[in-house]
């Protein structure tokens, strides 16, 4: 990471202190002056400041039970941020891994380790993502076999991997992805002549919602280590 990230994430310090304490020299890298903001540095390399060595604090991870009418971006927009729910400090520094739209309740991940989200919300990982499902019309017999097949979505030419539907009754569903492209799931539904009335993810790999609705915790790291 650049090297005024790497003193943000290892001190109080705000960008632009970072940017000045480097620029006035009183930054070193393995022993030598650096006063270009931008240089990179590795975890494993060693960063003093005014001869004081800095370690980068460890990665945060959160489960959040998100409710509806909240934007899973980091500012606030039409709808406040879900990030506005977690009491921690520096809420700037993380991001929601695999986001839902404002209407979507459920299960989001988040985290200030960027490496962990992109790798979970990667196609190529397969991780599966769970979701209950209200429609407005009863599920067609054909829908199964058409969403394990795929289906090409409007103005897309990949069709979608297989998905799992299964049937609880005739108006609610669970359907199991495990990819996660734009609005996917609604415009699933929509290809197939349907229509979403409400939807909640229930689970992200081996992960349950665990919390009420607006609560969160903290993972433990057997479970990130799950999700790698
Ligand atoms: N698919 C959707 O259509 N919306 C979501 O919020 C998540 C998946």
């Amino acid at each position: 990471m650049r090297l005024d990230k790497y003193i943000c994430k290892s001190t109080d310090y705000m960008l632009s202190d970072a940017v000045a304490l480097i620029e006035s020299g009183r930054v070193a890298v393995n022993g030598q002056s650096v006063i270009d903001c931008s240089a990179q540095v590795h975890k494993n390399n060693r960063v003093l400041l005014d001869g004081q060595i800095l370690t980068l604090r460890p990665f945060r991870y959160y489960l959040l039970n998100k409710p509806a009418d909240m934007i899973c971006s980091n500012v606030d927009e039409h709808y406040p941020s879900a990030l506005n729910l977690l009491k921690v400090e520096r809420i700037n520094e993380l991001h929601i891994a695999g986001r839902l739209d404002a209407d979507t309740t459920g299960l989001v991940l988040i985290t200030d380790d960027g490496h962990w989200s992109f790798n979970l919300t990667s196609p190529k990982q397969q991780c599966e993502k769970v979701y209950r499902v209200t429609l407005s019309r009863p599920i067609t017999e054909d829908a199964a076999l058409r969403f394990q097949q795929g289906l090409r979505l409007q103005g897309e030419s990949q069709i979608t991997l297989p998905a799992k539907l299964q049937v609880i009754d005739p108006y609610d569903v669970r359907l199991t992805l495990t990819e996660g492209r734009f609005h996917q799931v609604k415009r699933m539904f929509s290809t197939i002549g349907n229509r979403v009335k409400s939807l909640h993810r229930e689970q992200i790999g081996s992960l349950r919602l665990d919390v009420e609705r607006g609560q969160w915790r903290t993972l433990s790291s057997a479970e990130v280590d799950a999700l790698s």
